[in-house]
């Protein structure tokens, strides 16, 4: 499943996408990402995978676009390709 977390406003799209058939839920990219906005929890299907908190779902377009600079984040960390943004 593919999973969208985020919003499009004027200024563009602003989201975090999951691949849940790809994310095993090592959890490396909740231990890296500097704001604390990911966790683990159950899919659909009962499967751990990672997800955005849902306090963050609507401001993530002002928190994760500067993460681009960082050497660690979460689509970087991620060893199966799971994670991707649209910014
Ligand atoms: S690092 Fe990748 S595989 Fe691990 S929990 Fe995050 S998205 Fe899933
Ligand atoms: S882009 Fe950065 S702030 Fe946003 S979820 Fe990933 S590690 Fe966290």
């Amino acid at each position: 499943m593919i999973a969208h977390y985020g919003y499009a406003d004027g200024s563009g799209e602003y989201y975090l996408i999951v691949d849940t058939d790809r994310c095993d839920g090592c959890g490396r990219c909740v231990e890296v990402c500097p704001n604390d906005i990911l966790e683990l929890a159950p899919d659909d299907y009962g499967k751990t995978v990672v997800r955005v908190k849902d306090e963050f779902v609507n401001s993530i377009g002002y928190i994760c676009p500067a993460c681009k600079r960082r050497d660690e984040r979460c689509e970087s960390v991620c060893e199966h390709a799971a994670l991707s943004y649209t910014w």
